[in-house]
């Protein structure tokens, strides 16, 4: 078994969509970013490559390349599933927290649990979505932006048929 964290922050500015773990959540402003911006699917994307080993979203699809303009965070999730199989790896389970003081998040949490497991292909029990303000603190209560942290249980697929 490997364990993996992740982090990653986007600036909320007007006129972007808010896409937070793969769910279109309406409100007047969404993050920036060469992506969808999703932080949250960024961050988890990030603690599955660094259980691991290899590296960062920055690394595999680099916001330099115009094919990963506008792209949806679930298709660079689906990659780095596919990274994960490839490797041996399958997902154990899955833990994250987005930091966020506007809007309400929620009412989307099961959508979003919906959505990550179906990517990711296992339980909805093995997805955990979490959200907490920052009390109107620092740059994510000035509303200016969010933060996303991730960790992530992966076990090697060959183990699954050595168990007794
Ligand atoms: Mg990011």
């Amino acid at each position: 078994m490997r364990i993996g964290m992740g982090y990653d922050v986007h600036r909320l500015v007007e006129g972007r969509k808010l896409i937070l773990g793969g769910v279109e959540i309406p409100y007047e402003k969404g993050l920036l970013g060469h992506s969808d911006a999703d932080v949250l699917i960024h961050a988890l994307m990030d603690a599955i490559l660094g259980a691991m080993a290899m590296r960062d979203i920055g690394y595999h699809f680099p916001d330099t390349d115009v094919a990963y303009e506008g792209i949806s965070s679930v298709v660079l999730l689906e990659r780095v599933r596919k990274l994960m199989e490839e490797s041996g790896y399958t997902l154990v389970n899955a833990d994250m927290t987005l930091m966020a003081e506007r809007p309400k998040i929620a009412p989307y949490i099961e959508a979003m649990v919906e959505v990550i497991s179906h990517v990711l292909a296992v339980e909805s029990s093995a997805v955990s979505i979490k959200a907490t303000t920052t009390e109107g603190l620092g740059f994510i209560g000035r509303n200016e932006g969010m933060a996303a942290q991730a960790v992530v249980l992966i076990e090697e697929r060959t183990r699954l048929f050595t168990k007794a």
